[in-house]
């Protein structure tokens, strides 16, 4: 079949559109023609809606009733690689392609005029009458005039208000004109000098630097403790990719929190980067996404939506802390980034980078296999080496049932204050306490809509439903029983921990760090700022500081619940829990001081807690990895979790019960069902949930099977049904 690369007016076009309809309509190509892949409004029924051309039309619908496209939008056509990218990526996680064609399209207004703003440029008069703002304006016109400004700027500039300017421009001495807001990004100077490279890091930032330039496919895995550099060695696989003229994107988990990295950006290419995530203006995203459509933006810095911008030359993408879970989408489209980086860059002949100090299960065993390369940093950069670990045997230490840190942990604190260094509390809730007891009746107080405690906040005074995010006030009385005062907080949170260590430690600098503790990511960013330099003896924290923040001067960790994540059902509980022990301990002793990363545990013969307390990676990755093997587990087999939702339980059980019946579709790619049985978390914002597990040979082709499974179902009612391809958490 030859593709069709134009299409004149008049000819069938057949067009992809947002819209949740089954399949792709025919139009009549607009007055000019149009190309494959534009991007176009199409009418459809009264409304007018976005689409992209995806091929000749089909010509199966009554021609006289075929309505023309109203207009090509002014936007680069979409790709071939990026069309094939979005079916592949719908195929495999099973997702229809309008949706896939939303999270192409995830900026506002695609289909306007460029947008104006006003700018000023100096103009042919002079002013009748000089004065010192006035010439301060125009010197800095004169010293600037190749850039353009906006007022607010340009007064900024001169050290003058708005209205200097408007006078000079109503007196022609400075012109007023139109530019569009959507401006490329700043070039980036890859030769501007880089960081002398250790021997270790020189050998990777070559491999990689070889890989991009020949313009292939290919998987890295670069592991290397936090610390050693893989940072440094990735700028300079972008530094090769910007030599080559194409585009380079970073992926990273908590994209809001990481100033440190944009910094660094800046410094090594003098320019900043993009910067693509759910928290930039509308303004913003839509510049991000043209300037990347028109190749000017040579480096994305995002959130996991930003795989689906349209680089028009992608030569790397860069997954940093790639076994973080916040890579798997789980509502909406599911679907992991890290893999569909792996896909995209396959079809665009581009290099991915896996960076990690733990690596994912699934990375690890890739390598092994030989399917990705892996680049191991083996130090930490300069004098910083690993912390030293240990176990606190709480079993020994005689704690009062509502406190939690240990006799032992904290004279270790107290030591490092003594020396003026920071210690780290580190405990993975949020909240004051996980559960709110009523000391009368027993009564635990639930989410009305979920199958959910509510966590008490006293930070915000409120209780709160992690599922659903639902909150109410603290009650005076019980809900159950209506005894008042009765109420009491049962466990940690990361609030309670940071009042008993107020008390323990009163002189000190206490600062309490998680994420809903910051009215904005900005606040929480340049609270871990002040933090790394300085503003705190004592820093408590959720997860929000395992992740890759310098704290230069931190020489002690203190886990308070190492046992928290062996507890779950789920099969990767304890690489969560190995990963995330590691990367908490990995925040001490970064800088010349040596550091000591302490885990309170009443099992320290628990595997993952020997392991974890070992240091010995290899060998908990092949322990780990032999297991899931003897289980047919991921990523030794494939799995794919079924999620039926609605408001009546009988009806989800029956309809799960018919599914499991007519297994015939997976019987014959080898595959078995399990369930339905309840979610781990039947019932979240008021909807039951039921669940069946499929699983799998590596080899199966899984997907059609499902496809095929799934169709057999008619959906009464608000039944919905959901499936999640290689699912990663089981609730
Ligand atoms: P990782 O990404 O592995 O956590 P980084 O790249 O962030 O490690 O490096 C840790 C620190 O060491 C950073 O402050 C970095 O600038 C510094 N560093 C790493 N390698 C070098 C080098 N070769 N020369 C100078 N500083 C380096
Ligand atoms: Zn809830």
């Amino acid at each position: 079949m030859t593709s069709q690369e134009f299409f004149d007016h008049g000819n069938l076009v057949s067009v992809l559109t947002t819209q949740p309809l089954g399949r792709a309509l025919d139009y009549k190509a607009p007055e000019g023609g149009c190309h494959l892949g534009a991007f176009v409004e199409v009418p459809l029924g009264p409304r007018k809606v976005l689409g992209v051309v995806w091929g000749p039309g089909k010509g199966d619908y009554d021609i006289n009733k075929i309505r023309h496209v109203i207009r090509v939008l002014d936007a680069a056509p979409m790709r071939a690689e990026m069309r094939s990218f979005l079916e592949r990526a719908a195929a495999y996680t099973l997702t229809p392609m309008p949706a896939m064609l939303r999270l192409a399209t995830r900026a506002p207004g695609l289909g306007d005029p460029p947008s104006m703003r006003k700018v000023y440029r100096r103009g042919a008069s002079e002013p009748e009458r000089m004065t010192d703002a006035r010439r301060r304006v125009l010197q800095t016109l004169a010293e600037y005039g190749d850039l353009s400004f906006t007022l607010k700027e340009l007064a900024e500039m001169a050290g003058v208000t708005s209205s200097v300017v408007k006078g000079l421009v109503g007196q022609g001495a400075v012109f007023e004109e139109d530019s569009p807001r959507d401006v490329p990004f700043q070039r980036m100077d890859p030769d501007l000098p880089s960081k002398e490279l250790t021997e270790d890091q020189a050998v990777g930032a070559q491999a990689l630097a070889e890989g991009v330039r020949a313009q292939t496919y290919g998987t890295t895995l670069l592991r290397g403790v936090t610390g050693s550099g893989k940072t440094e060695v990735y700028l300079e696989a972008i530094a090769a990719v910007l030599r080559a003229g194409r585009q380079a994107l970073v992926l990273l988990p908590e994209i809001a929190l990481t100033e440190q990295f944009f910094t660094r950006v800046q410094e090594r290419f003098g320019a900043k980067p993009a910067e693509w995530h759910s928290g930039a203006t509308m303004t913003e995203r839509r510049r991000i996404w043209r300037m990347v459509g028109q190749g000017q933006a040579q480096l994305v810095i995002g959130a996991r939506s930003a795989l689906f911008l349209p680089f028009q030359n992608l030569g790397l993408i860069v997954v940093d802390e790639e076994h973080d879970t916040s890579y798997k989408q789980e509502e909406g489209v599911l679907y992991n980034a890290r893999d569909m980086a792996v896909l995209r860059a396959a079809i665009c002949g581009a290099q991915v980078v896996l960076a990690s100090a733990t690596p994912s299960l699934e990375s690890w065993a890739n390598a092994e296999a030989g399917k990705y390369r892996r680049l191991d940093l083996t130090s930490r950069f300069g004098p910083a080496v690993m912390p030293t670990m240990g176990a606190i045997d709480m079993r020994g230490e005689g704690l009062a049932s509502d406190k939690w840190v240990s006799p032992t942990l904290q004279s270790e604190v107290s030591k490092r204050l003594e020396k003026g260094e920071q210690a780290m509390l580190f405990i993975n809730r949020r909240g004051y306490a996980p559960i709110t007891l009523c000391r009368a009746c027993g009564h635990q107080i639930g989410c009305d809509d979920c199958d959910a405690r509510m966590v008490e906040h006293r930070f915000l005074k409120r209780l709160v439903c992690h599922q659903c995010g639902e909150s109410k006030p603290m009650p005076e009385a019980c809900p159950s029983c209506d005894a008042v005062g009765k109420l009491a907080p049962v466990g940690p949170g990361v609030e309670r921990l940071g009042e008993e260590a107020t008390a323990l430690w009163p002189d000190a600098r206490i600062a309490t760090l998680s994420s809903d503790m910051y009215g904005s990511a900005r606040a929480l960013k340049a609270e871990i700022a002040a933090i790394s330099e300085g503003a705190a003896d004592i820093i408590i924290g959720t997860q929000v500081v395992a992740k890759g923040h310098n704290f230069p001067n931190l020489t002690l960790v203190g886990v308070i619940d190492a046992d928290l994540g062996l507890m779950g059902s789920d099969l990767r509980a304890a690489e969560r829990t190995f990963q995330l022990m590691r990367q908490v301990a990995g925040r001490a002793g970064r800088a010349e001081a040596p550091g000591t990363a302490l885990l309170q545990t009443y099992q320290p013969e628990h595997p993952v807690i020997r392991a974890i307390l070992a240091g010995d990676e290899e060998a908990f990755w092949a322990a780990e990895a032999a297991e899931r093997k003897q289980a047919g587990v991921p990523p030794y087999g494939r799995m794919a979790g079924i999620i039926l939702s609605g408001p009546d339980v009988a009806q989800l059980f029956d309809a799960g019960n018919l599914l499991a019946r007519q297994d015939g579709p997976l019987r014959a790619v080898g595959a078995q069902v399990f369930g339905p049985a309840p979610a781990p978390i039947a019932r979240v914002r008021g909807r039951h949930r039921v669940r069946l597990l499929v699983k799998a040979d590596k080899t199966a082709a899984l997907q059609d099977a499902l496809a095929r499974w799934v169709g057999q179902l008619r959906l009464k009612g608000d039944l919905r049904i959901a499936v999640d391809i290689d699912p990663q958490s089981f609730y």
